[in-house]
C-alpha cells in the first residue's frame, strides 16, 4: 500500500513514513491526499472558505531572521509604521469589505508597546465588536500577551519556523531561540488565544526529516490554525540567492497537515500565490480553507516585502475582494464573511 493511502485511511503517519512520503511522492500521491484532505475539511467546515483582512502595520523589526525581507539589517527596505489612529480606521473597513477578521501583522517593532496596542484593540472592538482580532507581532512577554488578550485580541499567529533546533539555528541569529518561540506558543494557548503555528517549506538547509519534525510538532501541539507557505528568496538577506521552495511539496504538506489535523484553519497563503497564479486554488484543493486578502494601504503595502514578487493586486480592495468571492463561488465554495472561529477544541 502507498504511504499516501495509509495516511488517508488512518489519518496519521510516524516520522519514518513522513520522511519517505516527502522524499518520494508523485502525482498519484497528491491526488490521493487531495481527495482525503477535502473530505476531512468538509466534515468540519463544509464548503466554507473564510476571509481575513491582512493589515501590515509596520516593517520595522528588531530581529534579523536570515530569510526575511524586512529583517533589521536589510538596507533595501523603506521603513514605515502606521500610527494608531490609522490602524483603527483601516481595520474598521473590514466589515464593509465583507471580512469578519483583521490580522494585524508586523515586524517586532517595540514602538508598539502594550499600551498602544491595547488602545488599538479596544478601539476596534468598541466600534466593531463583531470583528475578530488576530495579532501576528512576534515574541512578546507573558504579561504583554495577557494584556492584549484582556483588551480583546482573539487570536495570535506565531510560526515555529523550524522545531529542529539545529535547523532553527541556521535560519536565525544565535540570540533568537526555538525554546523562546515554543514558550511563547504555549503561553498564548494557556492564556486562551486561538493560536496559529506553522513553517516555511523549502527554507535553506531544511531536510525532509526537519519537515517531518514540524508536521509532528503541529500534531502534538494542536494549534487552531496552521500557516504553511513556500520559502521565497528576499533581496537584502543572506538567503537572497537561495532557491525558492517547491509548489508541489508545499501542496503535499498542506494536504498531510489537513488530514492529520482535520479541524484546523489552514490558509492558502500569499506566498503560495507568489509562486504561481493558480497556487492559491491548488492550496484549496489540498484542504486549505482560509484566504487572507491584503488590506494594507497601497503606499505601505509596497514596502512590506517579506520576499520577492509578493503579489500586489492592481484592483482597489473592494473590487479585488468582490472578484475573489465570485471566483471562489465559481469553484463551488461558500464564502463566509463571519469571524470564522476554529473548530479545534
Ligand atoms: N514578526 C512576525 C511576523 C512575521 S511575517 C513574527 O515573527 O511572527 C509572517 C511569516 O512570514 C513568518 O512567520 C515567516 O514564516 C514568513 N516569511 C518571512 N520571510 C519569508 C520568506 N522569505 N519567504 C516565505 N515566507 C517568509
Amino acid at each position: 500500500m502507498r504511504i499516501s493511502e495509509k495516511l488517508s485511511r488512518s489519518g496519521n503517519l510516524d516520522k519514518k513514513e513522513l520522511v519517505e512520503l516527502l522524499s518520494s511522492f508523485d502525482g498519484k500521491d497528491l491526488e490521493i491526499i487531495s481527495e482525503e484532505a477535502i473530505e476531512r475539511r468538509k466534515r468540519f467546515y463544509g464548503d466554507r472558505i473564510f476571509l481575513r483582512g491582512l493589515l501590515e502595520i509596520s516593517n520595522y523589526c528588531k530581529n534579523d531572521c536570515y530569510y526575511c525581507g524586512i529583517r533589521r539589517s536589510s538596507t533595501c527596505v523603506k521603513r514605515y509604521r502606521l500610527d494608531k489612529e490609522k490602524i483603527v480606521s483601516e481595520a474598521l473597513r473590514a466589515p464593509s469589505l465583507g471580512l469578519g477578521t483583521v490580522v494585524l501583522q508586523g515586524g517586532e517593532d517595540p514602538w508598539y508597546d502594550d499600551e498602544t496596542l491595547s488602545w488599538i484593540i479596544r478601539e476596534i472592538k468598541g466600534r466593531a465588536p463583531e470583528i475578530a482580532i488576530t495579532l501576528s507581532l512576534g515574541e512578546r512577554s507573558k504579561e504583554s500577551y495577557e494584556k492584549l488578550f484582556e483588551s480583546g485580541a482573539d487570536r495570535y499567529l506565531l510560526r515555529q519556523e523550524s522545531i529542529t533546533r539545529k535547523h532553527y539555528r541556521m535560519l536565525h541569529p544565535e540570540s533568537q531561540k526555538i525554546e523562546d518561540r515554543v514558550r511563547c506558543l504555549m503561553t498564548l494557548k494557556e492564556i486562551g488565544y486561538q493560536v496559529g503555528a506553522g513553517f516555511m517549506v523549502g527554507s535553506p538547509f531544511q531536510s525532509d526529516e526537519d519537515i517531518a519534525n514540524d508536521i509532528l510538532f503541529i500534531k502534538h501541539f494542536g494549534p487552531h490554525m496552521v500557516g504553511i507557505g513556500p520559502f521565497i528568496h528576499a533581496e537584502g538577506t543572506p538567503f537572497e540567492k537561495m532557491a525558492d521552495g517547491s509548489l508541489e511539496k508545499t501542496l503535499l504538506i498542506l494536504g498531510v497537515v489537513r488530514i492529520m489535523n482535520p479541524a484546523v484553519l489552514l490558509p492558502a497563503t500569499t506566498a503560495l500565490s507568489a509562486l504561481s497564479p493558480e497556487g492559491r486554488d491548488e492550496g484549496l484543493k489540498m484542504g486549505a480553507n482560509v484566504i487572507m486578502p491584503n488590506i494594507t494601504p497601497r503606499k505601505e503595502r509596497k514596502e512590506y516585502n517579506l520576499y520577492e514578487g509578493k503579489p500586489d493586486v492592481k484592483l482597489e480592495d473592494e473590487e479585488h475582494i468582490k472578484a475573489l468571492v465570485r471566483h471562489l463561488e465559481k469553484l463551488g465554495y461558500k464564502v463566509d464573511g463571519g469571524r470564522g472561529d476554529s473548530l479545534v477544541g
